[in-house]
């Protein structure tokens, strides 16, 4: 009977066919398994302890000296008022004049509240009579690596928002409206975003000696 014969065959052929197909796939996840952590968490969950302890790491393993930033809604809460917290985390804008620094003249430097990155100088601070502390550039000048902008569309106005580059923190936007200074830019911050580590009288002389060179240029 030819055709029981052929039925067999292809039979056998199918077999063959699946089998080598079922090693095949297989080997094909176990390279994925090794080539991806992630999938070898999923199967091995006893890495993920040790994958996240790497992400704290320096970059060449060492353990950083400073504690890792909060990363959610209630670890920030601990760390700032409820106005910190706001502006900073939930892009919030104070009131105008009635933050803590739209008219501070004190000689020092403005940190992020949040991470302490120090963002903005005294010296580069103006009278802008708009109510915010306003800056004509950020700490290391116009192209400062502190900061991020980013296109703001909210409020039906298309504006430039100001970040910290280190914990993301929202600090206020940029307008290009100020002629009066050198750089022709307003950098209108928050006072909720700013802690300002005044200058103490021994760093104010050096301060002075160290500004006039600037000044000259
Ligand atoms: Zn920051």
């Amino acid at each position: 009977m030819p055709w029981f014969r052929g039925s067999i065959a292809i039979a056998a052929a199918l077999a063959t066919f699946v089998i080598a197909g079922g090693w095949y796939v297989s080997a094909k996840l176990r390279e994925t398994a090794k080539a991806s952590p992630s999938v070898e968490l999923q199967i091995n969950g006893a890495n993920a302890d040790a994958d996240k302890k790497e992400h704290v790491m320096n970059a060449d393993g060492s353990k950083p000296n400073v504690s890792p930033l909060p990363k959610t809604d209630e670890e920030w809460r601990q760390l700032l008022t409820e106005e910190q917290f706001y502006v900073t985390r939930k892009k919030g804008t104070e009131r105008a004049f009635s933050g803590e620094y739209w008219d501070t003249k004190t000689p020092g430097v403005y940190k992020c509240v949040c991470c302490g990155e120090p963002l903005f100088t005294s010296e580069a601070k103006f009278d802008s009579h708009c109510g915010w502390p306003s800056f004509y550039q950020p700490i290391d000048g116009l192209k400062d690596k502190r900061i991020e902008e980013h296109v703001d569309k909210s409020h039906f106005m298309v504006r430039t928002e100001v970040t910290c580059k280190k914990c993301g923190a929202h600090l206020g936007h940029i307008f290009d409206d100020s002629p009066q200074t050198p750089t022709g830019m307003r950098y209108c911050i928050n006072s909720a975003s700013l802690k300002l580590e005044a200058k103490q009288a021994g760093d104010a002389a050096k301060g002075t000696a160290e500004a006039k060179p600037n000044e000259s240029k």
